[in-house]
């Protein structure tokens, strides 16, 4: 970094703290930008700096949004029974993909993982306990990831909700273990959906 002038090892330096970024390829990314037009980097810092302003969590979901509530949450034409519970919003999007679902969603933002420091507390868990107490709701379908965090984050939830008279679903393991939700095909999606068991 030493040998960068202030500004571009700044740069650097940023672009290195995003996830699968390391400095070789911050490195890469900054020369990129530096030789590239004012109107590109000044288009992409717009672009930044307006999706963190103007993107929060929606007050019913959680998901991410840029109106609240979100455009999910907003369509009176889905089904109010049902809520499916993800780990993250890219998991609604990979749902969303198979045209299959026509109920709700609750992104909880993360799994439980001693590991790592995060408990239940850290997830949007009480915001989805809050939200049911409030609702008619006849199923709760888990759609967590089928890692060591997304099993234990379901047996959790399980455990919460079903003393409610809530019924409780894992969707099916036709998601390779420990595969992430947002990269399986809608196939294999809308067969993890259809082959829900009972928790
Ligand atoms: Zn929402």
């Amino acid at each position: 970094m030493l040998y960068y002038a202030d500004a571009v090892a700044k740069l650097i330096e940023e672009l290195a703290k995003l996830p699968g970024i390391g400095p070789k390829t911050a490195q890469r990314l900054a020369f990129h930008i530096l030789r590239g037009s004012k109107e590109d980097a000044y288009n992409l810092a717009k672009a930044l700096v307006n999706a963190k302003e103007k993107v929060g969590y929606c007050s019913i979901c959680c998901n991410l949004t840029d109106i609240n509530p979100c455009r999910i949450c907003s369509n009176v034409n889905r089904d109010g029974s049902l809520i499916c519970v993800v780990e993250d919003p890219r998991d609604v999007v990979a749902f969303e993909r198979t045209k299959e679902y026509k109920g709700y969603y609750h992104v909880l933002h993360g799994a439980i993982s001693p590991i790592e420091g995060i408990g239940p507390e850290q997830l949007k868990i009480k915001e989805l306990l809050e939200r049911i107490q409030n609702q008619e709701i006849k199923e709760i379908i888990v759609a967590t990831n089928s890692s060591i965090e997304g099993e234990a984050t379901a047996m959790y939830l399980a455990k919460l909700i079903k003393p409610l008279g809530i019924k409780v679903t894992r969707i099916a393991q036709g998601i390779p273990v420990g595969g992430d939700i947002e990269y399986a095909d809608e196939v294999t999606l809308s067969r993890a959906f259809t082959g829900r068991r009972e928790m």
